[in-house]
């Protein structure tokens, strides 16, 4: 099954730490790059079957519920979308009112995920965010009395000026409001993030990397006890409630992104749209090839990329199943580069599943690169 991902690259304001593919909302732009975007998968229709459609950002909730439901009708022509289908929008607390999600929400969505970040108003403060924590509290409550059930909320740690015990206040937050999903990332400081000079001015620092390593382990550890399951990374759910429409991003699914910089794969093909926002509708508007950057994944590529995604979650990579899928020897090329975290209890293979420990997803990225550019062996 495919899932389908829609780009809406809007923002009220533009937050001083985001690398994302976005620019500040210009209702006239919006119209116009709403119909490319129905033109976009219009034109990409093949009938497949689809059971999920993921609305990213930017600010997807900038849209008019109207805008949403024409989207996902279009969708719904263009492919063959499942009746239960999970259509997922992220959506930012300043931009919600309860007639606009009950908009949403007969339109069709019944995903919410909200980028809350923190619970802290200083914090927030500092990450230039619109939101303050009492209105992220609100946006939540307003979403469960418009029907949804299920709500994923994000937050932010290694923030700076930010202690452990800070960070945890708002892991503690965030389980008392109970969503069905979280995600945890760690702040990443782009090069030239305005952050950063403004972390410089004002002589904030980020604590210790040992401390972004307790931030982890503890809020991990506190989702534990209240009922999470932790299945990626730097996600969490209760029973059932992963994210479909990303874990096809790390079970070698297939997608495909419509709107300006979104990335697709399909047949063991790769692509991604024009970032440009204006020049991705006047490509739609004339006809002309929205995708750049096309290439056909090689097989050891597509085994690497097999890997890479697959051991960011906790079950892991059955090793057979990938052996069998790309005629490969996975421990036999791997192996004499992996051994040695498995030595030190960072990764475990038991002969048959391949996988971090949660120590060793403190260090993904190294473990990851033994995946990347190795000696051939087989
Ligand atoms: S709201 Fe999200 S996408 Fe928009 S600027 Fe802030 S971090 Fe970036």
């Amino acid at each position: 099954m495919l899932g389908l991902y829609v780009h809406i690259p809007f923002c009220s304001a533009i937050c001083n730490y985001c690398n994302f593919n976005r620019g500040l909302f210009d209702a006239a732009l919006k119209e116009h790059y709403v119909q490319a975007l129905l033109r976009e998968i219009e034109m990409q229709g093949d009938g497949a079957a689809a059971d999920t459609i993921y609305f990213g950002g930017g600010t997807p909730s900038l849209l008019e519920p109207s805008e949403i439901a024409a989207l996902i009708g279009a969708c719904r022509t263009a492919f063959a979308v499942s009746g239960d289908a999970e259509i997922s929008m992220e959506a930012n607390p300043e931009t919600v009112t309860p007639a606009r999600l009950a908009g949403f929400r007969e339109a069709g969505v019944n995903r919410l995920s909200y980028g809350v970040q923190s619970f802290r108003d200083d914090e927030l403060q500092r990450l230039s965010r619109l939101h303050s924590a009492n209105r992220a509290a609100e946006a939540f409550g307003m979403a469960r009395s418009a029907g949804f059930d299920n709500i994923s909320l994000d937050l932010m740690m290694w923030l700076p000026q930010q202690s452990t015990a800070q960070w945890l206040e708002s892991v503690d937050a965030l389980i008392a409001l109970g969503p069905e999903h979280a995600s945890l990332y760690i702040l990443e400081l782009y090069p030239n993030a305005p952050l950063r000079d403004t972390m410089a001015r004002s002589k904030w620092s980020l604590a210790p990397d040992d401390d972004a390593a307790e931030m982890y382990l503890e809020a991990m550890a506190r989702l534990d006890a209240a009922g999470y399951e932790q299945y990626e990374i730097s996600n969490v759910a209760r029973p059932a409630r992963q994210s479909r429409h990303n874990l096809k991003y790390w079970t070698d699914g297939e997608w495909l992104g419509f709107g300006c910089g979104a990335h697709s794969t399909r047949r063991g093909v790769r692509w991604k749209n024009l970032s440009s926002t204006t020049e991705y509708i006047a490509a739609v508007a004339s006809g002309g090839q929205t995708a750049v950057e096309r290439r056909v994944l090689t097989d050891r590529e597509a085994l690497e990329e097999a890997l890479f995604t697959g051991l960011r979650l906790t079950c892991g990579i059955d090793v057979d199943t990938v052996n069998a899928r790309y005629k490969s020897d996975v421990w036999g090329i791997f192996g004499i580069g992996l051994e040695r975290f498995r030595e030190a209890g960072l990764l475990i293979y038991d002969g048959r599943l391949l996988r971090l420990s949660r120590a060793g997803m403190l260090l993904a990225n190294e473990i990851m690169s033994e995946f990347v550019g190795s000696t051939v062996v087989d």
